[in-house]
């Protein structure tokens, strides 16, 4: 068996007595790229929230790399390699597409930081790297509020790659986009996967079945099914659930 980065277990949060996550077992080898699947309100994004800190857990464990999450800060929890991105990309509008990748490399730290900062070659190195898996090598210099919505969602997930997270989380990352747009991010995302874990939420089994290694299924803030894409789809349960409606 592969060696795990994540290990939740009996991850349970209360809001005002009601469970949104309900004593959840989720567990991500390395280099997997795995997705999570469930009608609205299953407690995907609550997932999320709690592994990257923003919600803290009422019960349970999340180990990244065997170490305990749930007792540390959001910022502690992206510096020790866990990259989050939300529903809506939240790029900087004003700022260049190098510009934006550049503030997001972590060398590159606090004012004095970036005073002295110099454009070292690593530097340069690592955004014409990331420019080229996000498909906007061609447009480092356009602002990125020119950029399309699709457009926007990738330079998100450049500014994630810029820190070089070993665990990577994204919600829906293909919302609003077109359908080749979504080809494209799943080509992204299979190559950005060796070498990290990713854990994508998503809706569109299109796009799930060209990405998924293997397939969660939340319902009602607990585990439903899991296996593969295949084996998740012709579960009655999950028909029943979901794929039927
Ligand atoms: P999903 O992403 O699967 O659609 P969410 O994780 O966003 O679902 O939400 C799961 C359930 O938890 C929903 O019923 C939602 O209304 C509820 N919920 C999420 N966050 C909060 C919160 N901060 N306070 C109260 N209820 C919440
Ligand atoms: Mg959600």
């Amino acid at each position: 068996m592969s060696e795990l980065i994540l290990a939740v277990e009996d991850l349970t949060v209360s809001f005002d007595g009601f469970k949104a996550v309900d004593g959840l077992n989720f567990y991500v080898e390395k280099d997997e790229l795995r997705v999570v699947i469930g009608p609205n309100g299953a407690g995907k994004t609550t997932l999320l929230d709690m592994i990257c800190g923003k919600t803290k857990p009422t019960a349970g464990t999340i180990k990244f790399k065997y170490r305990d999450l749930a007792e540390m800060i959001e910022f502690q929890i992206t510096r020790l390699g866990v990259g989050r991105k939300f529903q809506n990309p939240s790029v900087y509008e004003d700022l260049t597409v190098f510009e934006n990748l550049e503030i997001s490399y972590p060398q590159r730290r606090g004012l004095l930081g970036s005073l002295l900062f110099r454009r070292d070659d690593a530097l340069l190195d690592k955004i014409d790297e990331v420019a080229g898996l996000i498909f906007l090598d061609e447009v480092l210099r356009h602002k990125a509020g020119q950029l399309s919505h699709g457009q926007k969602q990738w330079l998100e997930i450049g500014m994630l790659l810029m820190q070089d997270p070993e665990l990577l989380l994204l919600d829906e990352p293909v919302a609003g986009m077109s359908a080749r747009e979504r080809e494209q991010t799943a080509q992204l995302l299979n190559g950005i996967s060796k070498g990290r874990s990713i854990v994508v939420i998503e809706h569109d089994m299109a796009f799930v079945k060209l990405i998924a290694h293997k397939v969660t299924v939340l319902h009602q803030g607990k585990l439903l099914a899991e296996g593969s894409m295949d084996e998740v789809q012709a579960d009655e349960r999950v028909r029943e659930v979901y794929l039927g409606h």
